[in-house]
């Protein structure tokens, strides 16, 4: 580990010396002209929650498996079976969990992910109580096509083929590695999507403003906190899910002292794996035990939130 670090050190060091900061000479306009394309409108959170309830919980799961991996052409076969993981153990694991507790959750799928593992989608569908959003067709990354007609084709693409497979038209976005280009915020709001959830601004749900003009687009934003990509699985680093899941109650804690909403994202490929679906059910059980939580699809939480939001103009 010492040996890495004195390694990366001098290296890191150099590349800041190189990184451009053109910023450092913009003006005024041109910074603000930067932050435009997607700012905060205003906050959602509504004044009661259904049933009176004190918070809404989001379980969300993006079910990359494989794809962000063929988009890049990985075809090394050990690669791939970390990633096959997701379809093979963890989904399954995830809904019979979901099924124990009889609580919804949103699940993001890129349209490959369905291609290779047809039986994904039936499998989430079959309770009755969950939610298929659209998460790329690829899981291409978005900032990297520099292109709004290719990326118009795969949106489409993708939307198409989870309408046909799940039997209704999606109404929940997550970007691609929660990545939006310069197209996507209009490219979303033009295919009539209900509300986002690849932005990070704030901890409740809020409209969108593009280019100070309010979208009528709900944003139930994410964050790296949220997620256990960065703690756990290959490029992770926090050994333990336990830690990681006190960090989640404590999020979910401050929420429903706050009245408004928590949303966790996971994946099928890294928490899947048996010790931290343990941790999951053990916050699962913790939230169901609390009064007053009601656990909803982002679709259902939108729904909510604009309806209340209008009826309050
Ligand atoms: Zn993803």
């Amino acid at each position: 580990m010492k040996y890495f670090a004195a390694l990366l050190l001098p290296l890191l060091l150099q590349a800041q010396a190189n990184i451009q900061q053109p910023g450092t000479n913009w003006t005024d306009e041109q910074l603000r002209k930067a932050v435009a394309p997607a700012r905060v409108g205003r906050k959602l959170t509504p004044k009661s929650w259904p049933n009176n309830a004190k918070v809404a919980v989001c379980l969300s799961f993006d079910v990359d498996n494989e794809a962000f991996l063929l988009a890049r052409g990985e075809t090394s076969p050990t690669t791939l079976s970390a990633a096959d993981f997701g379809a093979q153990s963890g989904l399954g694991r995830i809904l019979r969990m979901l099924d124990k507790y009889k609580i919804p959750a949103s699940f993001f799928i890129p349209a490959v992910s369905a291609v290779i593992h047809p039986e994904q989608i039936p499998a989430i569908l079959k309770s009755g109580r969950h939610e298929i959003g659209v998460h790329g067709w690829i899981h291409e990354f978005l900032p990297a096509l520099q292109s709004a007609a290719e990326e118009e084709r795969l949106l489409n693409q993708a939307i198409d083929f989870l309408t046909k497979a799940a039997g209704k038209r999606p109404v929940g976005y997550r970007a691609p590695a929660w990545a939006f280009s310069e197209y996507t915020l209009p490219l979303i709001r033009k295919a009539g999507f209900l509300y986002d959830s690849s932005l990070q601004a704030m901890d409740e749900p809020y409209e969108i403003v593009a280019n100070g003009e309010p979208t009528g687009m709900v944003e139930l934003a994410i964050d790296w906190t949220l997620t256990e990509t960065p703690y756990l699985g290959r490029s992770g680093t926090m050994p333990n899910p336990e830690l990681l899941y006190q960090l989640y109650r404590a999020e979910f804690d401050g929420a429903y002292q706050e009245g408004t909403m928590f949303l966790l994202t996971l994946h099928p490929h890294v928490t899947g794996h048996r010790a931290p679906m343990q941790q999951l059910e053990k916050l699962v059980a913790y939230m169901k035990s609390k009064p007053g939580v009601w656990f909803a699809t982002g679709e259902q939480i939108a729904e909510y939130v604009k309806k209340t939001a209008k009826e309050a103009r």
